[in-house]
């Protein structure tokens, strides 16, 4: 058979891929009759398809190329390495120079005591991970009856059986078996969708509650931990009121209940600082990586463990691991990552300078007829389309028909935005520049523009 290249024809490409390629969260033969966008090489913040469009990645891939695309110091890292080590197992006794030098760095960067680093190949894998981490725990502290995890709904946590169980996506749940048992879930924190009958600061505090409520339902001494993302990524960035974390924390202590914060996308700057769980001053048992971790480079996640969870662990044979737990190759390109995060200041420029600068520019996007709500921290925001922004409505559509709408004018646009339900998201590169930062958001308000138009012909609003 003939192996395309990145220059050979869309038409053939888009056949090819449509003849044996499966995509995730894709309907399959829909796609095949319209054809796929292929993407064939990328740089900083900009991506090339196969057209020859160059098209500004609103989103980092999906949530991941913190430092941007084409770095070759990334690439000169996996090079070495796989001259040097290109595979070798952390079982049976054994490490290798890149796990033990990036577990020793995450150790450094991870707050307080955060101090022990079990890897895996992705975040659905790290929580995987977690979730057998955490009931282990307590079955070595002779309490083997805590078992039940809280979770959210309209969390995201991965795709893998435990992880999408730990995840509360009901159209997941739907297809394959899950959740599976132990796992219970409670409400969001999601003030625009669920909460508008009372302030966002009480509203907080109700959803952080309803913790509380679950805790005591359950008994406390059956439940082992409290998973969630700082920052519900996949759920539509929603970003918690400021009442919300602080009452989660008090609760979590006040069981003895571990906290997982899944940092999966919130991690390596995403937030403004290097953990979601320092902008939220949230201090986890546990911490949840991937993604940033290698600016999706390769593909690694893993979990960062208190020395309080790690001391318990270590006693124990934890009958758990991937063969590519700690690979040397992702390894050493995390590891090179994270010095051109840390060498360039790249968090501390997110913080001081393009996060205020993006705030100012995405929130001016608030006065468009569509736009009801705009929310955004750091290098990751939201807004939500509604037809009248007074009540909050929806549209005279399925949930997520004006989202697609407003998303396929982003594309026409050359911009990628993510829509979640009729919540347009952006999660740009860390490395945006101001100039490109202007580029987005003129982008995104005419795509808002053509989609209003659309919308109205159709009757929708
Ligand atoms: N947790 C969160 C918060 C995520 O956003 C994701 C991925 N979007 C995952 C876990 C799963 O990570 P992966 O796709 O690498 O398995």
């Amino acid at each position: 058979m003939t192996i395309l290249t990145p220059n050979s024809p869309t038409a053939e490409l888009q056949a090819l891929d449509a003849a044996h390629h499966m995509h995730p969260f894709t309907q399959g033969v829909e796609l095949a009759e319209k054809g796929a966008r292929i993407i064939t090489r990328a740089d900083g913040c900009w991506l090339t398809d196969s057209d020859g469009n160059r098209i500004l990645d609103g989103m980092a891939g999906l949530w991941c190329v913190n430092i941007g695309y084409g770095r070759t110091e990334l690439a000169d890292a996996a090079h070495r390495q796989m001259l040097d080590l290109p595979f070798y197992n952390t079982f049976f006794q054994t490490s290798h120079v890149p796990a033990l030098n990036l577990a020793a760095k995450l150790a450094e960067l991870a707050p307080v005591d955060l101090n022990h680093v079990f890897f895996a190949g992705s975040g659905s894998e790290a929580n995987d991970t977690n979730l057998r981490m955490v009931r282990t725990y307590w079955q070595e502290k002779g309490q083997p009856e805590r078992q039940v995890i809280i979770s959210r709904w309209n969390a995201y946590h991965g795709s893998s059986v435990g992880s999408g169980s730990l995840g509360g996506m009901k159209g997941m749940h739907a297809q394959g078996g899950m959740p599976i048992p132990g796992i219970h879930h409670i409400d969001q924190p999601h003030w625009w969708a669920e909460g508008g009958y009372s302030t966002p600061e009480a509203f907080g505090l109700e959803r952080a509650q309803a913790l509380e409520t679950a805790i005591l339902e359950i008994g406390p001494e059956k439940v082992a931990a409290f998973i969630a993302e700082p920052v519900q990524g996949a759920g539509g960035v929603i970003i918690p009121p400021d009442t919300y974390w602080p009452e989660i924390q008090r609760i979590v202590d006040k069981y003895d209940i571990l906290l997982i914060a899944d940092e999966v996308i919130c991690g390596f700057g995403r937030t403004g600082n290097w953990f979601g769980s320092e902008t939220f001053g949230i201090k986890p048992d546990i911490m949840t990586v991937a993604k940033g971790l290698s600016s999706g480079y390769q593909p690694i996640g893993a979990s960062i463990v208190s020395d309080k969870v790690a001391s318990v662990i270590g006693n124990t044979e934890f009958n758990h691991g991937y063969t590519y737990s700690g690979h040397p190759v992702a390894c050493a390109v995390a590891l090179e990552n994270l010095r051109i995060l840390e060498e360039e200041g790249i968090v501390e420029r997110v913080r001081n300078e393009t996060a205020p600068y993006l705030k100012e520019r995405f929130e001016s996007l608030a006065d468009h007829p569509l736009v009801g709500e705009v929310k955004i921290v750091g290098m990751m925001g939201s807004l939500a389309l509604t037809p009248d922004k007074a009540t909050r409505a929806a549209f005279a559509a399925d949930a997520g028909t004006a989202g697609f709408i407003c998303r396929e004018r982003c594309f026409a646009n050359n911009l990628i935005m993510r829509h979640v339900g009729d919540r347009m998201v952006i999660s740009p590169p860390l490395v945006i520049s101001k100039e490109e930062i202007d580029t987005l958001v003129t982008r995104a308000r005419l795509s808002l523009d053509e989609a209003l138009e659309r919308l109205q012909k159709d009757g929708l609003m």
